[in-house]
């Protein structure tokens, strides 16, 4: 499978790109034509997040002693490098992933975004003080560092999840041990490549690539490993908070979502279906904050669902590096057969698919991962299409006789991460802001979106409780530390 022309990649440890010590290596396949193998990339195991830590472990005095604005100052550096090179590496992002490039260089600029806003964090106060009980006592506290923290992220954001953890744990002064997904080892490499390029010291920053189970485990067991923040599925998340919290490491989790998106009687027909086909299949569904299930008030459920198909048929689907597609593939054969496997469940639950529901494979589309996009109906709220992440371009319409049942079928579920309505009437749009159970909550707008500088999370089974990004970074990547300053 892997000829003399596949580029291999390595590990970047302590200032320098190593072999595994396994010496083994794992090809990286694109989605969209399963052919093509984009690169071998490292099966490392526990012996080489050791050397990741210790390399990050002994660059952390010296990172931590510089001053704010000179760890910005790398920052900037890093975010104009990434802008120069987003064309480039957006398409490395779509032939990996598989998203449209639109959806790619999109996600790359916003991994800029995140660099510049993160840039001007430590530029920010660090600290408050204090009027101590004695009068000569000078009293205050500053926010200082963790030490080693561990990044371990999903593939569906391979660019803007890592670097809305790393920016801001490298800006605060800790060092970083980073486990991209397997699925998504190019991008990984490349936003390293550009963390190099933009000066940042050896030792820093440590990519390690290979099996969760393997080098993930291994992060979250190591003892100077002090924080790991996680992003990905809620099985490996709560396994890892056991193991990491449990030796005393501080431990975020960003978790699934089983978005709702509730169309009142009032809406805007047009609007709506928009905002609902763009939040389910787009990126191909596979979004913590894909909209999943749609909640109809009756007077507008037949029209709404007649319309939902139609655009549903019209969209384009193809390899994401031409620019005319709406909907690429699936990440990997295997995500592809757990969506199949939820549209069986539906259908054998009782909801009808009314469009898709099988997978693409006219042409060239055999050679990728392709789905078609689905809308269920009759899907009602206890099924477990509609209590289950699919994590596809799969979306189950419910139907609700009021908003008080609309709120209560999408409260009614594990996840609480994003939401959405769509109303003109400020009374509904306000009695749903206040009772839905969402981390982030969506007027007339899509569920999707996390803007660098406010807070993103979820409630419930979608997080635990921290927030990413924004201030809530502040809490995450440091410690408060109260000094006592006799004069
Ligand atoms: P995943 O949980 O399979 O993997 C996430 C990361 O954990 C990967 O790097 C993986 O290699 C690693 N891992 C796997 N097993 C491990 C173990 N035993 N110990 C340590 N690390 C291990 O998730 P995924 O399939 O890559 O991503 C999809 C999931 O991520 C979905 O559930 C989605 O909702 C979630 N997600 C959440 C958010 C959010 O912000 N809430 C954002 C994006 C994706």
């Amino acid at each position: 499978m892997t000829s003399g022309t596949v580029r291999r990649y390595r590990n970047y440890i302590g200032g320098e790109w190593v072999e595994p010590a396994s010496g083994e290596y794992r090809p990286d396949i694109d989605p969209a034509d399963s052919r093509t193998v984009l690169g071998e990339f490292p099966r490392s195991t526990a012996e080489d997040v050791d050397r990741a830590v210790e390399a990050a472990a002994a660059a952390f005095p010296a990172w931590s002693s510089l001053s704010g604005p000179q760890r910005a100052a790398i920052l900037h550096k890093a975010a104009n490098i990434l802008e120069a090179r987003a064309r480039e590496i957006g398409e490395a992002l779509t032939r990996e992933e598989g998203k449209t490039i639109g959806e790619g260089v999109g996600e790359v600029l916003r991994g800029v975004a995140i660099l510049r806003y993160f840039a001007g964090e430590p530029l920010r106060p660090l600290g408050e003080v204090y009027s101590a009980t004695n009068p000569e006592t000078f009293l205050y506290t500053e926010r200082v560092p963790l030490g080693v923290v561990g990044i371990i992220t999903p593939w569906n954001f391979p660019v803007a999840i890592p670097l809305w953890k790393l920016a801001p744990c490298l800006a605060f002064g800790n060092t970083a041990v980073f486990k991209p997904a397997e699925l998504t080892p190019l991008t990984a490499h490349l936003i390293t490549e550009v963390f190099v390029e933009a000066g940042l010291p050896p030792g820093v920053l440590n990519l390690v690539h290979g099996p969760g189970s393997v080098v993930g485990e291994a992060i979250a067991r190591h003892p100077k490993v002090v924080a790991v923040s996680f992003t990905g599925s809620n099985a490996v998340g709560r396994h890892l908070y056991q193991i990491a919290s449990e030796r005393g490491a501080r431990v975020q989790l960003e978790l699934g979502g089983k978005n709702p998106v509730i169309v009142a009687e009032d809406a805007d027909l047009d609007f709506a279906i928009e905002l609902t086909t763009s939040g389910a299949f787009r990126s191909t569904g596979q979004k913590c904050t894909a909209t999943s299930r749609v909640i109809v008030l009756e007077p507008l459920l037949h029209e709404f669902t007649t319309r939902l198909v139609e655009r549903a048929r019209s969209l384009k689907v193809g390899p994401g590096i031409d620019p005319t597609v709406y909907m690429g593939p699936l990440v990997s054969e295997e995500q592809r057969q757990r969506v199949l496997g939820y549209i069986e469940i539906g259908e054998k639950e009782g909801a009808r698919v009314l469009t898709g529901g099988h997978e693409l494979a006219e042409g060239d589309l055999r050679y990728g991962f392709f789905v078609a996009p689905t809308v269920f109906t009759d899907v009602e709220p206890g099924m477990r299409i509609a209590q289950e992440e699919i994590f596809g371009p799969v979306v189950g319409i419910i139907r609700a006789r009021s908003l008080d049942e609309a709120i209560e079928i999408a409260n009614g579920v594990p996840y609480g991460l994003s939401a959405s309505i769509v109303t003109r009437d400020i009374r509904r749009a306000f009695a749903f802001a206040r009772r839905i159970q969402a981390g982030v909550v969506h007027i007339n707008s899509e569920t999707a979106g996390a803007e660098p500088h406010v807070p993103f999370g979820g409630m419930k089974a979608s997080s635990s409780w921290s927030r990413e990004q924004g201030r809530a970074a502040l809490e995450f990547f440091t410690q408060v530390k109260t000094i006592y300053f006799d004069l």
